[in-house]
């Protein structure tokens, strides 16, 4: 050693002492933070310690083993514990028992395992029997523990540790676990004794520093699962965060009537409605109530008689306890001003307390908690635009069902995650991944899920399991992702084998349709209609509240009459981007547009546009009504002419007629238009600089459809944008050409109107040149989907085979087509900001492409000092939001 002391890497709690705190979550997890901080406040914790997560990395460093430094460290943890306990570890007349707990910085439900009871073995299990009085509780907690460790660290299969107790309680002839007595467990734990030494060649672990290391290996061995894996993927978890471990003094929920365990939130999770809302069951251990092994019961007087069960709510069998639990839940909600989840166990009348966090949520209590704790006064309205994630929204701007349709309910279950989901009963993950990938709606169907149905669930609409309460496996990763679930719908019979369910007589095969309402718990046959969500209320108060902290114009990107109101109704400032080749492709027009495109001569072309032009005039006449008061960014054709082509002999014939020329000579004028790569070919401005012709007419269209609107009354604000443009030349003839259509235009019509014309950055020699081709341009709109495929070099159309791959391997930070990739793209946006006002310093900046409508792109449009960004009317209110909290943020 030379005098560099090692990190401390072992943090205690409990007993008056806290190493941490809620802080440091980076470093000891949120469970260890939190713990630490409950701690600290004074609350009831079973003493522990945490290992940070760096200990984490460095186990992985050093090929999966401990450094000696640790296991000091450790042994001064465990010194800790029993020092508060009065207990010692594998003592084996006052055993201390533990858990090892992991914990990242984010929580991942159900990704990471737990060991409950570590600590037992032959002689400590009867010290406790001993000590507790109890053997039925001590050898069920041993029985336990050989499970959960055969289980979480030695990779068994618990298959047949379950069908163990099955025989054991059909040979006793009962049915429930807790059926069985102290004897019963006795021999279960000599058979569990021998399957692990079947299975794994060697005797159960007798050693309990053996285990603890065991276990502590296996949390962190968890942290590369491929259950972990992909719930970090869905999640842009970065994979050098690392796992903390917690290794806590057990308490006991299963020590008879008078003790229990339970989760609760401070707030209901599904409305956000001011109301504790959690589970608990009477003499159990903590596991028992998320597995869905035996049905929970309310904690509150007033959920049991909503819900109308019988079972007895926590509030009237152990009144005393749950007046000390509220009083906590309300001291947790104060401390940490956000509504908490919390886990709590009850040992012989005591309170104790294993976990609090800030509670998961749907977005419509996340909007509804938000809006409420600002005004009870609890955080600033600016705190509450910051609490709601703006991908959230998502789920409240999608329709529910409508109230008034018919609706066949064949079962009823727990609303475990709101919103509506139609699509095919499917009763696998795998199956529903693949179909949904095939582009069908896919309900996946369950008894129950686990873990490895994070990629069915997140294929599927929506969720249904036969199984489960409102904190099952399902139920939280449902409302975590945003997918409507029906959790716990126990009238329905499913069978694997024959892909199929039963309810009430009716069979459902794989693929048949039905509809869920997560909101209310029904299950339907077959598809129920829709209707859109509502806007106002809390929405439209988080809105306004956004509003205010907003810098950034939010537009959208719409060319259909129904997408422009739908657009202006969320909120939209303008369109940023009205694509006008969508317009070509309408079923009645096409024709002209093909005629216009096979046409061997402008005479030709003409005679084709000139039908083209009043229909592209009604329909910009329409969206300037629509957008009255607001701009509208026009752009002119963009995509390859090949991809209107005809590719049916009956398209081919219709357009033959039409411009009375032979099959023939259009299929050989097809060919000649077929290019090797069209995404960098003949089109964008290369169409205007080479046919004329057709950027005349839609400028025509254009200005005429501006006059004819503000004769009405109310002159719009035409935005022109020429796409792809590459060099100031090819800007500069174009200007021309719609300056002088506008000349004539308004000379014809007797009416000036006012326009800008701009371009599209979309090419990295555009964003270099971006001082010179701002000369002829009022506005820039950074199109960013072409962008990034310029500059990464990566096609759009081809990148679906490795890119997933790549943002596996963190050779992308995300998938750079969805947010935008700040080093490269993102550094030429800065750059054409700069030298286009430098030449403009009005020069009107704005991003449209599908990245204008996503948060993390949003945050840097803000910080590169844009006017605006464009996204998808569905998306705007997300970009509202999200423009508004990247405003904030900046702001301290
Ligand atoms: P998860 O992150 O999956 O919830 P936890 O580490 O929180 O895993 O633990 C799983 C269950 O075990 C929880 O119900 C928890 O309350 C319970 N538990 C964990 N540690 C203890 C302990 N020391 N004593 C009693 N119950 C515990
Ligand atoms: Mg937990
Ligand atoms: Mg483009």
């Amino acid at each position: 050693m030379n005098g560099e002391p090692e990190a401390r890497t072992v943090y205690r709690f409990g007993g008056g002492v806290s190493d941490g705190g809620a802080g440091d979550r980076n470093l000891l997890g949120g469970k260890g933070a939190n713990l630490a901080e409950m701690a600290s406040i004074g609350l009831p914790v079973p003493p522990g310690f945490t290992i940070s997560t760096e200990m984490c990395a460095r186990y992985y460093e050093e090929g999966e083993s401990f450094p000696d430094s640790l296991r000091a460290e450790v042994a001064n943890g465990i010194a800790h514990i029993e020092g508060i306990t009065g207990r010692s570890f594998g003592d084996a007349s006052n055993p201390l028992l533990v858990s090892v707990r992991s914990g990242a910085r984010v929580s991942m439900p159900g990704m990471m395992d737990t060991v409950l009871n570590l600590g037992l073995n032959d002689a400590t299990v009867e010290g406790l029997a001993a000590g507790s009085g109890d053997p039925r509780f001590a050898w069920d907690s041993y029985r336990r523990f050989i499970q959960m460790y055969s289980d979480v660290v030695l990779g068994l299969d618990h298959g047949s540790f379950e069908e163990a107790l099955e025989i054991a309680k059909e040979d006793k002839g009962v049915h429930l676990d807790t059926d069985l007595e102290a004897a019963d467990w006795q021999r279960l734990v000599a058979r569990y004794k021998e399957l692990v030494e079947e299975e794994w060649g060697r005797p159960f672990p007798q050693d309990v520093h053996e285990q603890l290391w065991g276990a502590v290996g296996a949390v962190f061995g968890s942290w590369q699962s491929e259950r972990a894996k992909v719930y970090r993927r869905l999640h842009s978890i970065p994979a050098d965060w690392g796992t903390a471990v917690n290794v806590q003094a057990m308490v006991f929920g299963n020590m008879g009537d008078s003790s229990a365990t339970g989760v609760a939130f401070t707030r209901d999770p599904s409305t956000g409605e001011r109301a504790y809302y959690g589970e608990y069951l009477i003499n159990a251990q903590g596991e028992d109530v998320v597995a869905g092994i035996r049905t929970p019961q309310y904690l509150t007087r007033a959920a049991r008689e909503r819900a109308g069960a019988k079972a007895p709510s926590m509030e009237e069998t152990l009144p005393e306890v749950y007046g000390q639990l509220a009083a906590v839940f309300d001291r947790l909600e104060a401390h940490y001003r956000d509504m908490q989840d919390i886990e709590f166990t009850v040992e012989r009348g005591h309170l104790w307390m294993l976990q609090t966090r800030s509670g998961k949520r749907t977005a419509k209590a996340a909007l509804k908690i938000a809006v409420d704790m600002a005004r009870e006064g609890v955080i600033s309205e600016e705190e509450a635009v910051l609490r709601v994630d703006p991908s959230a929204l998502d789920q409240l701007l999608h329709p529910t069902l409508d109230p008034g349709a018919e609706r066949n309910v064949i079962a009823k279950g727990l609303p475990a995650s709101p919103g509506a989901a139609c699509g095919k009963a499917v009763f696998d993950s795998d199956t529903a991944e693949q179909r949904a990938a095939g582009g069908e709606a896919i309900i996946l169907v369950r008894i129950e899920t686990s873990p490895e149905d994070i990629h069915g669930m997140h294929a599927a609409k929506g969720i249904l399991t036969a199984r489960g309460g409102m904190t099952s496996h399902a139920a939280v990763v449902a409302r975590g992702m945003g997918r409507p679930c029906v959790s716990g719908a126990g009238a329905i019979a499913i069978d694997y084998k024959n892909k199929l369910m039963r309810v009430g007589g009716i069979e459902i095969r794989e693929g048949d349709v039905i509809t869920l309402d997560g909101t209310t718990g029904e299950v339907m046959l077959g598809q129920v209609p829709t209707i859109q969500p509502e806007l106002s209320g809390d929405f439209g108060t988080l809105m306004e509240w956004a509003d205010a902290g907003r810098r950034l114009m939010v537009r959208t990107n719409a060319e259909t009459p129904a997408d422009c109101r739908a657009a202006r109704e969320f909120g939209a400032e303008g369109i940023g981007l009205c694509r006008t080749e969508h317009m070509f492709f309408d079923p009645e027009r096409i024709t002209n547009v093909r005629q216009m495109i096979l046409a061997y001569d402008e005479a030709g072309r003409r005679a084709a546009l000139d039908k083209l032009l009043p229909e592209q005039r009604s329909d910009f006449a329409e969206i300037f009504r629509i957008m009255t008061g607001l701009p509208v960014t026009i752009r002119l054709l963009d995509p390859p002419l090949h991809e209107f082509l005809p590719h049916e002999e009956e398209e081919f014939a219709e357009v033959a007629r039409a411009s009375s020329v032979d099959v023939e000579t259009l299929r050989r004028r097809a060919g000649e238009l077929a290019e090797a790569n069209p995404m960098l070919g003949h089109r964008g401005c290369r169409l205007g600089i080479t046919y004329p012709e057709i950027y005349e007419m839609q400028a025509r269209a254009i200005f005429e459809a501006a006059v004819e609107v503000a004769r009405e009354g109310a002159p719009p604000l035409p935005e022109v944008m020429v796409p792809l443009v590459g060099t100031r030349p090819e800007l500069s003839i174009i200007r021309n050409l719609i300056e002088r259509t506008a000349d004539t235009v308004f000379e014809e019509q007797g009416m000036r109107v006012d326009y800008m014309i701009g371009t599209m950055i979309e090419l990295p020699r555009a964003a270099l040149q971006a001082g010179a081709i701002a000369e002829d341009a009022e506005f820039f709109s950074f199109g960013t989907n072409d962008l990034t495929q310029t500059t990464l070099g990566v096609s759009r159309d081809d990148a679906g085979r490795f890119l997933t791959h790549y943002v596996e391997k963190g050779l992308y930070a995300r998938d750079p087509f969805v947010s935008i990739d700040v080093e490269g793209v993102g550094e030429l946006i800065r750059i054409a900001a700069e030298r286009g006002r430098a030449t403009r310093s009005n020069l009107k900046l704005g991003i449209c492409g599908e990245h204008g409508g996503d948060p993390a792109s949003i945050a840097f449009c803000e910080e590169a000092g844009l006017d605006y960004v464009s996204a998808s009317p569905y998306r705007v209110p997300i970009a509202r939001l999200a423009a508004a909290q990247a405003a904030l943020r900046a702001k301290d």
